[in-house]
């Protein structure tokens, strides 16, 4: 007999040559680990192991034979170089609302491609996370600072989702009933499509008027969208316009350029309710669309209704100041389809790199910069003369140019520039930070003007902005690259992220994120190119997005796969916008339920809110699967009504429920569709395809199984995948009106795809399918050896889970008091980052390993649960007080160390609980319990006063 490993492969012969692949440095346990694990999960080889977990009748690995056999990393660079190269990075002036821009050097190597910082979690467990939560905490202190507002929220999707939000903010905090919106006609026509898109099933009517100088339309409304500069460019004060909405009864939104606003009277002092827009040109790459952050920002008393993440201000058990998530912490899986918004993933990375570039630059820099801006914009302007449609511009000027504007746009495009083409007779263009004197003079040249001589007319902008901004020392103290460089690292000091340990975050799938799928991101072939560039300067971005289109299709059984949704929420509400859709087109529009099981993740219910339909909660049986029979209740009750289910598959707890396939039957039966949550894909692929097995659309998150880094929060891609039936009902080109666009850019965050495409071509067929493989067979080993001290909540037929499990700790804490929240502070103590708490069930720990750990980190954190185990029993037997103990008292900072010391346990066992000289490298949270609901009752979200630490 041949021999075989794990896998059913035939194994090397002893003394062959070992070349590793990249899968088996991207997969932890090796063959050797794996016969340490199997045995304990019960089962012989990896084959076994996919038998017995997942049902027979959904196994199907047939759809990776499309993939391209797996290349090495080197291979891999090699070919994205060729891809890079491929696209044309001209000089992009074409403007809205996307601007070239200088990242500095320190803030690329140091930020953007540091571990560091890119393979953090949203900062939900704040002790860990000191670092990125100051970062965000500059973030929001620098756009209510630059927009004049009080609050603003750490990050939005981008411009035209900020936008979105925006609306729905206004509709939410307002009085007025009207279910009308005012937008002016100068908005960027992406983000009039996505707000279109937003309203229709919210039955929010929007009506277009030229406010600048019509004013408002009759009527009544509830909100006012507008911009400054706008889409042509034009300079508005909205003073007016502000105070005669707010008199009859409606709220105001503006949008606002942040560069801009260093010289400009901003939004805020011009009495605007809310604030949105992108911090794009601070710093962040073009990315031929993305990611990059947008913005929202609030009057105060409108700090409670805002959307996504907003860090707050609170303290620490011994009194310091320490920061968390505010108010709204996993708002959706409270309050569902309730919830102010969807928005889960966020841009966190992106806001950080934004907010560094405020810091480095400071209040002078950034005014410096919008002025040199300014002068390249009027140079053009007086070179045009009264060809230039507005006296008041920043960056941007509109020329007319009857009958010529396509001719100037090729002319411009042969010097390497591309400009903005309008419509037949006008064209735009927008300088930045990149631009030069001799890209003003090229400018010129394609409209056959000359450089005027002399400097340019004055008083095309009239500085207007009296307020100071900026003026924390955040913004002061970090203008020199070694101070930067070492408040980088302070920052990144305080935090867990995967450079320092596993992050067992069940639901989130926080796996390697390889260097090789992370370097092509920042070439500039992918990250300078405009999104509305030609599209014959990206057919290198253009095959990546082709490729993964066919590859995300064969690995999940779909026909069509749109990548433009920024984040898995957004995904989702496509998806359930395209059932809609369908069913609206065969005169279905009574169709308007979407049921969800409990279990489900809350920005599912949310979505569903958002695409106009009514969520019906089925329930789950005691064993954590779909309630059939209450599926048969709930879909008799709603026959007519009934749009589609919303599944996770598998289960948000853990396990692949058996009857998938009946359930999806049923839902058919009964003439809905069935959306299957594709977040935990992660267990799927290569051996099952949600497309094939029942599905008719699903979303993916390429931040969860395929790579890209979570960023502390953010950049995420969620694809949705469909079914040919629902194909005509993806989001299409924002720049169309009628498109259904989700997003401002047509490939959403394009500059991050080739970290997916690299990852799958690496991999191949065999290495996927081993990572799904291994990445349960590491949940099942921790779920075998931990049960005995925490048990497993929910388990399939044959006692396997899935990817992930689920440690339940409410019969612990009834008998000792000691609670999730206890054991995941404690961990920290042990050098771990807590698994994911009290999602989905309450008072219980959600474990998953992914297939990147290898059995010395999964061995270090079982033992670390098992140490914690035993503490907590010293608890539960009185040997410690059930209020004084070192679970209580967790996590302990090296100031424990020093000072008084009154507690029932030493000061080893507070930092060093397994021992002093323990292999594990020693991690020291930056401060102690904080305490969340002392920063909720006193709200503060930007940077406090520096005599508040010292107090
Ligand atoms: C992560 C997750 C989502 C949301 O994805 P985001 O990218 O954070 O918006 C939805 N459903 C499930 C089951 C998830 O785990």
């Amino acid at each position: 007999m041949v021999p075989v490993d794990p896998c059913g492969r035939p194994a090397r012969p002893l003394g062959a040559a070992v070349t590793r692949s990249f899968a088996d440095r991207h997969i932890g346990p090796d063959r050797s680990e794996l016969d340490t694990m199997l045995p304990v999960v019960g089962v012989g080889s990896l084959d076994e192991l996919a038998a017995a977990a997942l049902p027979a009748t959904i196994l199907d690995g047939s759809g990776l034979a499309a993939l391209p056999p797996a290349a090495t990393e080197h291979e891999v660079l090699a070919e994205l170089a060729g891809l890079a190269h491929a696209n044309t990075v001209a000089t992009s002036m074409i403007g809205l609302g996307y601007y070239d821009t200088l990242t500095p050097p320190v803030l690329v190597r140091n930020l953007l491609e540091n571990p560091a910082w890119y393979t953090a979690y949203t900062p939900y467990q704040p002790e860990i996370s000191q670092g990125r939560l100051e970062a965000l905490l500059n973030f929001q202190t620098m756009v209510s600072d630059l927009t004049g507002m009080d609050v603003a929220n750490a990050s939005m999707l981008d411009e035209a989702t900020a936008a979105a939000e925006a609306m729905t903010l206004l509709r939410r905090a307002g009085r007025s009933k009207s279910a009308r919106l005012v937008i002016d006609t100068d908005l960027f026509p992406q983000t009039k499509t996505v707000l279109y898109t937003r309203a229709e099933p919210l039955g929010i009517e929007i009506v277009e008027a030229e406010l600048a100088d019509g004013g408002l339309p009759d009527g009544e409304f509830f909100g006012v969208l507008v911009q400054t500069p706008g889409a042509s460019g034009r300079v508005v004060d909205w003073t007016a316009v502000i105070a005669a909405a707010h008199e009859r009864g409606a709220l105001v939104a503006v949008g606002a350029d942040l560069l801009a606003m260093t010289l400009i009277t901003p939004p805020g002092e011009q009495g605007a309710d809310v604030c949105f827009g992108t911090t794009q040109r601070f710093g962040v790459p073009l990315g031929f669309g993305g990611p990059h952050a947008g913005y929202l920002a609030v009057r105060q008393a409108h700090a409670r209704q805002l959307p996504g993440r907003l860090v707050g201000v609170s303290v620490d058990a011994d009194g310091d100041v320490a920061y968390r998530l505010a108010l709204q912490t996993r708002e959706q899986h409270i309050r569902r389809e309730k919830a102010t918004s969807n928005i889960c993933t966020a841009q966190v990375l992106l806001a950080i790199v934004a907010a560094m570039y405020a810091s480095y630059h400071g209040a002078d820099g950034l005014r410096a910069i919008a002025r040199r801006v300014h002068g390249h914009a009027a140079a053009i302007a007086s070179g045009l003369g009264e060809a230039v449609r507005h006296d008041n511009f920043f960056d941007t000027v509109l020329v007319q140019v009857p009958g010529v504007a396509e001719a100037v746009v090729a002319k411009a495009k042969s010097r390497g520039i591309n400009l903005r083409l309008v419509d037949a007779d006008h064209v735009g263009v927008a300088c930045d930070e990149a631009t030069t004197a001799a890209h003003v003079a090229a400018v010129l040249e394609s409209f056959g003007a000359t450089v005027p001589s002399g400097p340019p007319e004055a008083g095309a902008v009239v500085e207007t902005r009296t307020s100071e901004f900026l003026t924390h020392p955040a913004f002061t103290r970090y203008h020199t690259e070694t101070a930067m460089l070492r408040y980088l690292r302070s920052l990144s000091d305080k935090d867990i992220a995967l450079d320092r340990s596993m992050i067992p975050l069940g639901s989130c799938t926080m796996k390697l994120n390889a260097t090789a799928e992370m370097e092509a991101i920042t070439w500039p072939g992918f990250a300078r190119v405009h999104p509305y560039a030609p599209v014959d300067d990206a057919p290198g971005l253009l095959k990546v997005i082709a490729d993964l289109e066919n590859w995300l299709s064969a690995i999940t059984g779909y026909d069509s796969v749109s990548l433009q949704p920024n984040a898995g929420s957004q995904g989702e509400y496509a998806g359930l916008l395209a059932i809609r859709r369908y069913h609206l087109d065969r005169g279905d529009a009574h169709r308007d339920t979407c049921l969800i099981p409990s279990s489900a993740h809350g920005t599912n219910a949310a979505s569903a809110a958002m695409a106009g339909l009514r969520v019906e909660v089925v329930k789950c049986r005691d064993n954590g699967d779909v309630d059939l029979d209450d599926l048969r209740a709930k879909i008799a009750d709603h026959a007519d009504r009934l749009a589609c289910i919303m599944i996770t598959y598998p289960s948000t707890h853990g396990v692949y429920e058996h009857e998938v396939a009946e359930l999806c039957a049923l839902v058919h039966e009964a003439g809905g569709q069935v959306y299957v949550d594709g977040a935990n894909l992660n267990a799927l692929v290569g051996l099952a395809r949600p497309g094939k097995f029942g599905g008719d659309v699903s979303h993916l998150n390429l931040h969860k199984t395929f790579c890209i880094p979570h960023g502390g929060g953010g950049p995420g891609v969620g694809p949705v995948a469909v079914r040919a039936h629902l194909a005509p009902y993806l989001p299409g080109d924002p720049l169309e009106r009628d498109s259904h666009a989700v997003s401002a850019a047509k490939y959403g965050s394009a500059s991050i795809l080739p970290i997916t495409w690299a990852y799958i071509r690496m991999m191949g067929a065999d290495g996927l399918r081993r990572a799904s493989l291994s990445a349960i067979a590491s949940a099942n080993y921790i779920a075998r050896r931990l049960d005995e001290h925490f048990p497993v909540l929910y388990t399939g037929e044959n006692g396997m889970v899935a990817h992930e499990c689920i440690l339940d700790l409410r019969e612990i804490t009834k008998q000792t008091g000691v609670t999730v929240d206890d054991v995941a502070k404690r961990l920290a103590d042990y050098g771990f980052h807590a698994p994911t708490m009290s999602f989905p069930v309450a008072g219980t720990l959600m474990v998953e390993p992914t297939e990147s750990e290898n059995l010395a980190e999964l061995d270090d954190f079982i033992d670390a649960m098992i140490a914690i185990r035993k503490e907590i029993d010293q608890v539960g037997t009185g040997v410690w007080p059930a209020e004084d103990n070192p679970l209580r008292g967790a996590p302990h900072t090296a100031a424990c160390l020093v000072g008084e010391w009154d507690h029932p346990y030493s000061r080893e066992t507070a930092v060093y609980p397994r021992g002093l000289g323990h292999a594990r490298a020693k991690v020291w949270p930056a401060v102690r319990r904080i305490d969340g609901a002392y920063g909720d009752r006193n709200l503060v979200c930007s940077c406090p006063p520096l005599d508040a630490y010292t107090e």
